[in-house]
């Protein structure tokens, strides 16, 4: 199982749609696919169609300790695509976690144990670069970085990728950078193309040749827990979404084997 955290410590930027939609592509692909919601909102659960109600086993449970990963697994409408779905509680594990030992393994050990149930695990983070991040950036093998193309784009990227530094000289010298995928793409916006033009300067072929455009029905499917690619498998943010997911195969530093 190769497993691909989705980070960026700014909110609202398309990690979750990015997750989700993402998620689906593979799964509608071949690969059994494990999504874990690691922000504390919860969206990637809901935008799933996990009710509040069925989330008894959470993260949370699994991240202390309480539960094992197989216990908090719920499949989801999407063939060969299971979630472990987030609640509020997450939010307390940065303060509980914070005086244990091994605080920043907590998921790669999770993890570990119950890899061959699935080919691809994806990792939604919270919007920030603390524990739970972290834990994610240990956990996994590569990273996708979703950055939305407005003008202040590129200011948090050198922090994270001082992060992705970090918890490779400490933690994970494998970890390595999959890539980054522009969302929220306008073409007939001057800004969009000038702040894609500014991240190829500066990442040059990590950025993705798909753009996922700006798209209402991206925006619309969450609503009822569906992923855009099930709720208009037609629209262009589904169909990017597709194209993107191809690319992200392409790039895989080992192969996962579809089914
Ligand atoms: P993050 O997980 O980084 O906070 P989200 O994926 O939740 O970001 O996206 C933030 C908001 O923008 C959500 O309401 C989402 O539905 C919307 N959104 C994300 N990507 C797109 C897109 N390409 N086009 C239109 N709306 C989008
Ligand atoms: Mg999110």
């Amino acid at each position: 199982m190769i497993r691909i955290a989705i980070a960026n410590q700014k909110g609202g930027v398309g990690k979750t749609t990015t997750a989700i939609n993402l998620a689906t592509a593979l799964a509608a692909t071949g690969f059994r696919v494990l999504l874990i919601d690691f922000d504390p909102q919860g969206n990637a659960s809901t935008g799933l169609g996990v009710e509040r109600s069925a989330r008894n086993v959470s993260v949370y449970q699994v991240l202390i300790g309480e539960s094992g990963l197989l216990d908090a697994v719920i499949p989801t409408q999407v063939p060969r695509l299971d979630i472990v779905a987030a609640t509020q509680d997450l939010a307390a594990a940065e303060v509980e976690l914070a005086d244990l030992p091994d605080r920043t393994h907590r998921l790669d050990r999770a993890l570990a144990g119950s890899e061959a149930r699935w080919d691809v695990c994806l990792i939604d983070c919270p919007p920030s670069l603390g524990l739970l991040t972290i834990n994610a950036l240990v956990a996994a093998r590569s990273l996708l970085i979703p950055l939305q193309c407005e003008f202040f784009a590129l200011e948090g990227m050198s922090q994270l990728l001082q992060t992705v530094e970090r918890v490779r000289g400490r933690f994970n010298p494998d970890l390595s950078i999959l890539g980054v995928a522009l969302t929220m793409y306008d073409r007939r916006n001057r800004l969009s193309e000038q702040v894609a033009e500014d991240v190829r300067a500066v990442v040059g072929d990590l950025v993705f040749k798909t753009a996922v455009p700006r798209n209402v029905r991206l925006s619309e499917a969450p609503s009822h827990g569906l992923p855009a690619l099930v709720y208009d498998h037609r629209c262009p943010g589904s169909e990017a979404y597709i194209a993107l997911a191809g690319e992200m195969i392409a790039r895989l530093p080992v192969p996962a084997v579809a089914a």
